[in-house]
Parts: C-alpha cells; sequence; structure tokens
C-alpha cells in the first residue's frame, strides 16, 4: 500500500460570507472519520452550482462560514478511515456534489440517494474540492479508473453524471430528438456529447455564435440562438425536426427563467420536459390545456446515484464524451466566477490546485 505525507496546511478558496469573493488562503488539513477518506484533490470542475452557492441563491442553508465550495473534484485517496474498506490508498477517487447520504432511509434504500433527507452535499453543507485536501464519504466517492486523465475527467464529476441521468429520466430513446437548453455552458456540453453517445439526435440552444461553433463541433445537428430577436425560437427548434411537430425530449440546463416557462411550447406531444438548471427564483409555468391535451411530462432531474455516476464515468473511459475545458490555478477561481456569470464560458473550466 502507498504511503503519503500528508502536510498539515494546504491552498484552499474559501468563501468567508454570503456573496463572495472566494479568499485563496492556506487552512489546516482536516483528518477523515472512520467512514471517510481525505483524497488529493489535483482537479475540480467548476460548475454553476459552486456560484448560486457563493451568492446565496437558493433557500437552502449551507454550512456555517467559512465554506470551502467546489464538487467536481478529481484526486487520490491519501488517507482513511477504517470503516473504508473496498478502498486503497492511492486509489483515484471523485468528489461529487452527494459527498454522503445516510444509506439507511428509504431513498438511499432504494438508490434513490441524492433524495436522502440526510444528504451531505460537497462545497455546500461539507467543504468541497476547491482545496488541496478535501475530505468525502467512502461509500459514496466516484471511482476512476487509474487510466482516465484526473483533469479531463473532473467535469464528468457533476456535469456528467447529471446530464447522463437527465437523458435517461427523459425517456427519450435511440433516433429521437432531443432539445438542450444552455447547450454551450458546461452541463449542456456533455449533454450534447451523452445524448449523441446514446443515439439521440441533438437540437443545442443558447446564445451568440461561439456557443453555436461550439454546439456544432461537438454534434448537435442543429443550433437555435435564443439571442436572435430577429426569429422565433419556437418555431426554429420545431423546424429542426424533420416532421415539424418538435423534439422528444427537452433538457433545460440554462440559468435563466423564460426556457423553463417556453419548453412546453416545442416539445412533442407525449414529449417530457426535464428541468435540471437552477436560477434562482424561477417558477415553472405551462399551459394546463396543452400539458393535458397534448399529454406532455414535466419533471425534474437532480444529479444521480452511485450507478449512475460509475455509468457517466464509464462512457468517458471509451473515449464516447470529451468535453471542452479549459484549466486554471486554483488561485483564479474568483476570475472563472466572473466569466461565468458574464456567461461567457463556453464548456467548462477546471482549476488546477497545485497553483
Ligand atoms: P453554465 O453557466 O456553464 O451554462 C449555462 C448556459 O445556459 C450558458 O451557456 C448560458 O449561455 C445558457 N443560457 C442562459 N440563458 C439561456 C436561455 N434563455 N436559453 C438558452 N440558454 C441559456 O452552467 P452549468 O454549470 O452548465 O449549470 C447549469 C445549471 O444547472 C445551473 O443552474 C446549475 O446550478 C444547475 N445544475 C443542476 C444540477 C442538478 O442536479 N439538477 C446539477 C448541476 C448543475
Ligand atoms: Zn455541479
Ligand atoms: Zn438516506
Amino acid at each position: 500500500m502507498a504511503n503519503f505525507e500528508i502536510p498539515s496546511e494546504q491552498w484552499a478558496q474559501v468563501l468567508e460570507k454570503s456573496g463572495g469573493p472566494a479568499v485563496y488562503k492556506k487552512i489546516p488539513v482536516q483528518k477523515p472519520g472512520p467512514d471517510e477518506v481525505l483524497i488529493n484533490v489535483k482537479y475540480s470542475g467548476v460548475c454553476h452550482t459552486d456560484l448560486h452557492a457563493m451568492m446565496g441563491d437558493w433557500p437552502i442553508p449551507t454550512k456555517p462560514f467559512p465554506l470551502v465550495g467546489g464538487h467536481e473534484g478529481a484526486g487520490v485517496v491519501v488517507a482513511k478511515g477504517d470503516l473504508a474498506p473496498d478502498i486503497e490508498l492511492g486509489d483515484h477517487v471523485g468528489i461529487k456534489w452527494l459527498n454522503g447520504s445516510c444509506l439507511a432511509c428509504s431513498f438511499c434504500m432504494q438508490a434513490d440517494e441524492p433524495l436522502c433527507p440526510h444528504a451531505l452535499l460537497s462545497g455546500y453543507t461539507v467543504d468541497g474540492s476547491f482545496q488541496q485536501y478535501a475530505i468525502a464519504k467512502a461509500s459514496h466517492v466516484a471511482r476512476i479508473p487509474k487510466e482516465c486523465d484526473l483533469e479531463a475527467v473532473a467535469p464528468v464529476l457533476c456535469a456528467g453524471i447529471t446530464v447522463y441521468k437527465g437523458l435517461k429520466e427523459s425517456g427519450a430513446r435511440p433516433g429521437q430528438y432531443v432539445a438542450i437548453v444552455g447547450a454551450g455552458g458546461g452541463l449542456g456540453s456533455m449533454a450534447i456529447q451523452y445524448a449523441r453517445a446514446m443515439g439521440l439526435h441533438v437540437i443545442g440552444i443558447d446564445g451568440g455564435e461561439e456557443k453555436g461553433q461550439s454546439c456544432k463541433s461537438l454534434g448537435a445537428m442543429a443550433y437555435v440562438d435564443y439571442t436572435d430577436s430577429s426569429q422565433d425560437l419556437v418555431e426554429q427548434v420545431k423546424k429542426a425536426t424533420p416532421d415539424g411537430l418538435g423534439p422528444h425530449a427537452v433538457l433545460l440546463l440554462a440559468v435563466s427563467e423564460k426556457p423553463f416557462q417556453q419548453a412546453t411550447e416545442y416539445v412533442r406531444s407525449r414529449g417530457s420536459v426535464v428541468c435540471i438548471g437552477l436560477p434562482a427564483n424561477a417558477y415553472l409555468r405551462a399551459p394546463v390545456l396543452d400539458v393535458v391535451i397534448r399529454m406532455i411530462t414535466i419533471k425534474g432531474s437532480y444529479v444521480g446515484n452511485r450507478q449512475d455516476t460509475q455509468e457517466a464515468i464509464d462512457f468517458f473511459q471509451r473515449g464516447l464524451v470529451k468535453v471542452p475545458y479549459k484549466t486554471v490555478g486554483l488561485s483564479e477561481l474568483q476570475d472563472v466566477f466572473q466569466l461565468m456569470q458574464d456567461g461567457k464560458i463556453v464548456g467548462r473550466y477546471v482549476v488546477d490546485t497545485s497553483r
């Protein structure tokens, strides 16, 4: 078994108050409890959820400040508790949004652990992956095969799992059409590729030319620019399907409310609208008549369970999903949040915890 030297102090990005900013500073390295592992995080993806957490966008309390965000952490196990039998020092693992769950409630018993009322959330109710050494429950860490590149796999740990699960929840079958709203962002870029790998045709919806080019290069057969007011978005999405009746499923990944009100207008009859994005203070609104007489399903989808996690990583390992990412130092996290807030990120940013 490998032996690791663990420092007493480490670099981290720390939120000291709601609204931010994240402060790059040295903090102590924690010790894992009996059912936990200590992970030397090498890379962490930056999810829009981290920005929502910093801005206090949601009515769900975080742990008391200071808080270390981050929940797409890929790294190496360097210490473990006595109750983590199936994991070895040196194993490659991932920190997900779902850091741990009780494993005993009726949801956990049915592998619906994201719904566990006692779930621990990385970078939200427990410290996350924007630090060099992070703690996670051994039962929940993602198992990453050694041949996977830790930098490239990081975004799979939230974005990948979430969109893969959302596509399964949509019920769309190979050969059918799916509209991905927010297709140029982190989750969206992944969703295009998972959808393609699952045999679906993709209509990407986002704003601007650069995101359009990215969507096309990742495999979208059509791109609809929501910022182009000269065209009717609903008509354009429907027209992108060969019979003009609209996509069988819609994945809503956008960080604004409007598309959540629009999706039932272009989804195909008997189609499903899957809500995944979490814009602050947003509401769903749909005409009851349409939902009834066109038999539309509207549902939510929230990350994925441990099995979804391993399947999502397996798609990555087989080379079916390759996501565009840009790597910067952990010290530059606040700049990434700024770009994200301005809607300027195409794909994902990954932070390297060594700089
Ligand atoms: P991101 O900022 O990378 O991407 C969001 C994209 O939405 C951007 O490309 C933006 O241009 C686009 N967008 C904004 N308004 C739009 C509109 N009207 N129409 C089409 N596109 C629009 O964010 P991300 O990291 O991909 O996260 C997306 C959302 O998903 C966030 O709210 C995040 O919190 C949420 N999320 C949910 C889950 C879950 O389990 N349900 C998991 C992870 C993230
Ligand atoms: Zn996330
Ligand atoms: Zn539970």
